[in-house]
């Protein structure tokens, strides 16, 4: 990896300069990223980094678009340290008066949001409507966190002795760092940012090593609308760097709560690290998420849902369908409809108005698909479609691969092909003749993500989100399993971490709670009537 590093270093500014298309110059220069020099990756208040070069690389087409200078340790530690300082500021802004700040945000943001989201699809390689949608996430969770200034209320609570009262009160917590995944490289930080700022933190953010440039564009949005309200910067900082940077932050005893967005690999190492600590996290791990049909469903809604949920960014939501339990009365017409869809499908570049299917986001990505093939096949799996690599020019270029469906012959979902996430367009399908028999299927993996039942009896509904039901964080009804709205609490229960994120009740967690008991009579007495009278 460091040797990667340094490579990407020498290859120096003539050749980068050279080597960029006009497609990937045009939509950096929009945003003021160079593309000569080296950009500067942490912000704590001035832009700086002196630690190792990374190289943004797009997946479209091979080419490096940028690369990133990361924090050293030394710079690392400076930056908590002023995220420190800069939140024992912060936290006497008044809560509405940082609504209006994140008001500005959102603005600025808007003005933004087709460059930005262009940037997304550039460097993290999902479609040019799926990018902006990002962006858009992030302006809607701003909306959201101007209504809550307002609103972080806490309660007033009826107290045992004559002459007092409890409150609970919400006041900030401290530093809030994120660690993100490359496939949502901008809203994950924004559902994280807009609670926290609103709550009054300093928040600390250490993107994905794969997707710097996005990190970079959004932090300097942010950063301008600090400095021009006279907000210290360090408010929302950033920090550019790999796993060790990651796991500095977990070790970090000045970062009150670590929200952790990633694999459920590293999900355990980060919990497990912020715990030994007694510090607080939030973890998004992975998802395994399964669509029912059942044989009532509505077929006309329920073949596209599935489709967008398999395929829809090459399968790199932590929502996309990777299972799907057909009733038997309807699996044969379900996957010819579904195949023929899939049959449409042409990869291109994401940046290309109409294209459905972008690029895998990484050669690793690659190699994980290419495993997971291999296996399907060595169990003796029947791929109904797909199962390869797109090969020609000009998409050889980029991680192209073959949305895939196939036939497990097994059905136990505790086999390796059904219990663990592959982060790749592949759908595994199997059937069943009872709903009970799905919803055991559904909730006997690890993950607990998302999940979604297609059908149009009330009574199916009724045994799906009750008590016997589906065990997941997100239970659909005839809505895939792929994306959410940001109003309700996102998060997913057993191994993707129990996290919520974004709206619902979320933002209670970003700040710190006190039950205060406060005595306004004239005596003192002792709750559940103890006495201790000497
Ligand atoms: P990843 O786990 O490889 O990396 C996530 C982040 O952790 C990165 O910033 C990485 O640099 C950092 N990191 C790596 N090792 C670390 C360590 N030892 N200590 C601290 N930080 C460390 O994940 P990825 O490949 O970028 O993203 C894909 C995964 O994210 C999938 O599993 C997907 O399901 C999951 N995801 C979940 C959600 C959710 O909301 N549940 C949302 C998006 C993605």
């Amino acid at each position: 990896m460091f040797l990667a590093r340094r490579a990407a270093h020498s290859l120096g500014r003539a050749q980068l300069a050279r080597g960029l298309s006009s497609r990937a110059s045009a939509i950096l220069s929009s945003l003021d990223i160079s593309t000569t020099e080296e950009i500067p990756g942490v912000y704590d208040g001035q832009w700086r980094g002196s630690g190792d070069i990374f190289s943004s690389v797009c997946p479209t087409t091979g080419e490096t678009l940028a690369h990133v200078r990361t924090a050293t340790p030394q710079e690392l530690h400076d930056a908590i340290g002023r995220a420190r300082e800069a939140y024992t500021v912060f936290r006497h802004v008044p809560a509405p008066r940082r609504g209006e700040i994140l008001r500005q945000i959102r603005e600025a943001l808007a003005a933004k949001r087709d460059e930005l989201g262009s940037l997304v699809s550039l460097e993290m390689g999902k479609i040019k409507t799926e990018g902006r949608g990002e962006v858009q996430e992030f302006i809607d969770i701003c909306d959201y966190a101007v209504g809550l200034s307002r609103m972080m209320n806490g309660n007033v609570v009826a107290s045992e002795r004559p002459g007092h009262s409890i409150l609970e009160v919400p006041n900030p917590l401290g530093v809030v760092a994120v660690l993100s995944a490359f496939n949502f490289p901008v809203a994950v930080y924004g559902w994280n940012l807009a609670l926290s700022l609103a709550a009054g933190n300093a928040t600390i953010w250490k993107p994905s090593p794969s997707t710097p440039l996005c990190s970079i564009a959004v932090a300097r949005i942010v950063a301008r609308v600090l400095e021009s309200n006279g907000i210290p910067g360090a408010v929302a900082g950033l920090v550019t760097g790999g796993k060790e940077a990651g796991a500095a932050i977990a070790e970090s005893r000045d970062i009150e709560l670590v929200s952790f967005t990633g694999s459920e690999h590293v999900g355990r190492i980060v919990g497990k690290n912020v715990m030994s600590r007694f510090g607080k996290t939030i973890l998004e791990l992975g998802g395994n998420n399964a669509s029912i049909v059942m044989p009532d469903a509505d077929l006309s809604l329920a073949v596209p849902a599935v489709f967008f949920g398999a395929v829809g960014t090459a399968g790199q939501r932590c929502t996309s369908t990777r299972r799907l339990y057909l009733h038997s009365d309807i699996a044969s017409e379900f996957l010819g409809r579904l195949t023929k869809l899939y049959s449409t499908v042409q990869p291109a570049d994401p940046l290309v108005d109409g294209t459905l299917l972008g690029p895998l986001h990484s050669s690793a990505a690659l190699k994980m698909y290419s495993n997971t093939i291999d296996h399907l096949r060595s169990i003796g799996a029947e791929i109904l479609t797909g199962g390869n690599r797109y090969t020609d020019a000009p998409l050889d270029a980029g991680n192209f691969v073959q949305p895939t469906i196939s036939i497990p012959k097994s059905v136990d979902p505790k086999a390796p092909i059904w219990s663990t996430e592959t982060f790749a367009p592949i759908l595994n399908v199997a059937t069943f003749d009872h709903l009970e028999e799905a919803i055991a299927w559904n909730n006997a993996v690890p993950q607990g993500l998302s999940s979604s039942l297609w059908t149009r009896d009330i009574r199916n509904v009724g045994k799906w989100i009750g008590p016997g039901g589906s065990d997941t964080g997100i239970v659909n009804v005839n809505v895939g399993t792929s994306g959410a709205e940001i109003g309700a609490a996102f998060g997913g229960n057993k191994s993707t971490g129990w996290g919520r994120e974004s709206g619902g009740d979320a933002w209670k967690q970003y700040v710190r709670w006190s039950a205060c008991t406060i005595n306004f009579s004239d005596c003192a007495p002792l709750a559940q009537g103890v006495n201790f009278t000497a």
